[in-house]
């Protein structure tokens, strides 16, 4: 393969300055900081590279001293978002290291001259910033596709760029100093466009994929207590309900629980106080659910659980345990004697597969609690009522 090497300079300037353009275009919709680093890096490297070939005209300040602080500078700031973009922002302070250590070395290394030595110091940089990216990448938690590609690119990098250090005493790998030819220019070059357009791309999807992400948690959350809105719980109980249709073995529980007597509550303490009640029963419940129980606001102080899984006896004593718990709770809230409690109505799919036919049956139920005193819980199955007596208009934890 022959490389013209201005051409092969131009085009990896060019892919990276569309990257860098791409990046930037997304950040600026979402603000999210990884985008911003980059989209930075891709330009650092664009005018980095378009530097190189002026070693032709011996323009060496430029071409080898400052073309490769921001070649090195790139990287750093690519690995710089990712650690953003992972959740490590401390480590952002290793952005400009490489760049640091080449200037050391450049000004205090009196092998600077030997140009296999400063071919083999850069490309160490480059595959430590790209082991340290993949490293983060791929330590994710639940990585998407795109962010576990993105780990494994990185990785390859880091050997790519490892094996030049390696290979870049031996013959062909320097050929011309000037005209840059041999195989450390031609095949980073080549490389470096390849990877420019794929990193670059992948890099804009996880950039995206994470504003899509809050924008859906947006949408799916409740302003207030932070938990599925009802629309959220909705969507993923019928899924739930759905696929346990198949099996008809498996039994799912739903809770309808309503606060009580919350308008007094209001009307004594004020809204936002009221609110911050909301928010503690939010986060009492909470502490009550495994990990794939689905509990929504279905309005006003209006709550739902779905309880995958579980038996019509197992859900009234959960729901027993989240009555007592809150009482408890709320007994006093910021020092002051509220007494706010919860009544709770329990159906399971023992009685109707549909969502609708689970809430009309829990929500009878939760009338039934509230028509008995409040502070309790009522199934929906007179069965399970007798067979287990502390499901049925149990007492108040006062
Ligand atoms: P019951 O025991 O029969 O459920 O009586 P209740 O007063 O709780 O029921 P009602 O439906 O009469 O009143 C519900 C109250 O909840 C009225 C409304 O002001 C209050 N509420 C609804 N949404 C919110 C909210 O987001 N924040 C606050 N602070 N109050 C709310
Ligand atoms: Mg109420
Ligand atoms: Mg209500």
């Amino acid at each position: 393969m022959h490389f013209d090497v201005t051409t092969m300079v131009l085009l990896l300037a060019g892919t990276c300055a569309i990257a860098a353009g791409a990046l930037l275009a997304e950040w600026c919709k979402g603000r999210e900081k990884a985008l911003a680093w980059w989209s930075s890096a891709f330009l650092a490297i664009a005018v980095g590279s378009t530097l190189t070939p002026l070693r032709q005209f011996g323009l060496d300040v430029l071409a080898i001293g400052i073309s490769n602080i921001l070649m090195a500078g790139g990287y750093g700031a690519l690995f710089a978002g990712v650690a953003v973009f992972t959740g490590r922002s401390r480590l952002i302070a290793w952005w400009p290291g490489g760049s640091i250590a080449w200037v050391a070395f450049w000004i205090f290394a009196p092998q600077f001259d030997d140009m296999s030595l400063r071919v083999a110091f850069l490309s160490l940089i480059v595959a430590a910033y790209s082991l340290a990216a993949a490293v983060l990448f791929l330590l994710t938690a639940r990585p998407s596709p795109v962010v576990r590609t993105l780990g494994w690119l990185f990785a390859l990098r880091a050997v790519l760029f490892t094996l030049r250090a390696v290979l870049a005493g031996v013959d062909g790998a320097v050929l011309d100093i000037r005209m840059m030819t041999g195989f450390a220019y031609t095949s980073v070059m080549f490389e470096g466009v390849l990877a420019s357009v794929l990193i670059g791309y992948l890099l804009l999807s996880a950039g995206r994929e994470r504003r899509e992400n809050s924008l859906k948690r947006l949408a799916e959350t409740d302003y207030l207590t932070g938990i599925d809105n009802r629309r959220a719980f909705s969507i993923k109980s019928r899924m739930t309900l759905t696929l346990g249709a198949g099996r008809p073995n498996r039994e799912h529980a739903l809770l309808v629980l309503d606060l009580d007597d919350f308008k007094r509550l209001n009307d004594d303490h004020g809204h936002s106080f009221g609110d911050e009640v909301l928010r503690l029963f939010a986060a009492v419940v909470s502490r009550h659910l495994r990990e794939n129980d689905l509990f929504g606001r279905l309005g006003g102080e209006e709550f739902a659980i779905l309880l995958p899984e579980k038996t019509h006896n197992q859900a009234a004593a959960v729901a027993n345990v989240i009555r007592r718990d809150f009482a408890r709770a709320a007994e006093t809230v910021d020092g002051r004697a509220v007494g706010a409690t919860v009544s709770i109505g329990v159906a399971s799919t023992g009685h109707g597969d549909s969502l609708e036919a689970l809430l009309a049956l829990a929500d009878a139920a939760l009338y039934r609690a509230k028509a008995g005193g409040r502070n309790k819980v009522v199934t929906a199955d007179p069965a399970a009522e007798q067979a287990d007596p502390f499901s049925l208009f149990s007492q108040p934890a006062r």
